[in-house]
């Protein structure tokens, strides 16, 4: 079997693969209300948030779309923070629900610096609503700052929509201690789930925005998901085995721990590298900033980014991400969230390093 060590799809355990095996069920019916209660409660209790939450049948983009289409109104002024690819992808959504992005980019590697914000912020003082990317999965960089950016926000009476699709269950996301607005995360980043699921929280100021906001949404309803989740029900038929797959997962992460699965990735991306350094590569994320479940490296001039990717796979059976948009060819990511263990990051290494010397031979 291969090494997944991509920043998503990632390994799933096999217990869990097992349970997304099980006999469909009536989505209208009794057993599908427990699991969606049970499912929503312990993701909220991830999320620390007492919040609204909705499981959405849909990959993180549809997560991000839900938060544009029930926040976003057309013509309005938005400010969205990049730090790399997803990012931008957020400016895409909005321009495509005719809203206005005011782009404050940072270039790719390094973090985003709050005190900029403040002065677009104080600035426009017609934004209402700041997007911002809490793990750059592109350029394996977190914004640490998550809790300095959501104080400006409320002093500039602004909703803030934060994209945690690969933060959430790795690293630390305090959502009502932050006061964060609206939080997106995705099944098949850090929680051992196959891909179908998007998660959403909304806070009551969000649902204060969403009454004023008339962009088109039907799939994407978060009203209706809310008055059919006090069904036990979703509108329309969800993605039933792939929500047996997040049970049997939420029941093991709440096994290990929230706090010993934060510390995990901690060492697991420290040992990761560690290692990169070792072998003398240099990472590409700015230091001190460095994600914990994605670790970005320059690919040396010497070497063909492409071919690096090519060899690690077919001769050394393990899977690294490329670079994406402009710094492809130029990194290459190496994944280290949701079911992940020494061994894994040791082989990822060991590839590493057997890739190199194949290419330099
Ligand atoms: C993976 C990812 C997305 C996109 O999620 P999809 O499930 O591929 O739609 C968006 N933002 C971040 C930070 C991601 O890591």
């Amino acid at each position: 079997m291969l090494n997944l060590r991509i920043p998503g799809p990632t390994p799933v355990p096999d217990s869990v693969a097992q349970a997304g095996a099980a006999d469909m069920i009536n989505h209208r019916g009794p057993e599908f209300a427990d699991l969606i209660n049970r499912s929503t409660a312990q993701l909220k209790e991830v999320f620390e948030t007492k919040n609204d939450l909705f499981i959405l049948t849909a990959s993180g983009t549809g997560g991000m779309e839900a938060a544009v289409a029930n926040h976003v109104n057309a013509g309005e002024k938005v400010l969205v923070v990049t730090v790399g690819v997803f990012g931008k992808r957020f400016v895409e959504i909005v321009r495509v629900f005719g809203g206005n992005p005011i782009e404050l980019d940072f270039e790719f590697g390094r973090a985003a610096d709050p005190n900029r914000i403040e002065e677009i912020l104080d600035q426009h003082s017609d934004i209402r609503v700041v997007m911002v990317t809490h793990n750059e999965t592109s350029t394996g960089v977190t914004n640490n700052d998550l809790k300095i950016v959501a104080e400006i926000c409320r002093s500039h009476d602004c909703l803030l929509i934060v994209d945690a699709i690969s933060s959430l269950s790795s690293i630390p996301v305090l959502t009502d201690e932050w006061e964060l607005d609206v939080v997106i995360s995705g099944s098949q980043k850090g929680w051992m789930t196959a891909p179908g699921l998007a998660f959403v929280s909304c806070s009551e100021k969000a649902w204060e925005k969403n009454a004023q906001v008339t962009s088109p949404r039907f799939y994407f309803d978060l009203l209706k998901a809310k008055d059919y989740l006090a069904m036990g029900q979703t509108p329309s038929t969800p993605a039933v085995s792939v929500m047996f797959q997040l049970d049997k997962a939420l029941e093991i992460m709440f096994d290990e721990g929230l706090q010993n699965i934060y510390a995990r990735h901690h060492r697991h991306a420290q040992m990761t590298r560690d290692g990169i350094r070792s072998l003398g590569l240099e990472l590409f994320a700015e230091e001190g900033s460095e994600s914990d479940t994605v670790t970005s490296v320059r690919i040396p001039d010497s070497i063909d980014g492409l071919a690096f990717l090519e060899i690690a796979r077919s001769q050394f059976g393990t899977v690294f991400a490329g670079g994406q948009g402009p710094l492809k060819g130029k990194i290459f990511r190496f994944g280290h969230l949701g079911f992940v263990t020494d061994e894994h990051i040791q082989q990822g290494l060991s590839a590493v390093e057997k890739t190199l010397q194949q290419l330099h031979s």
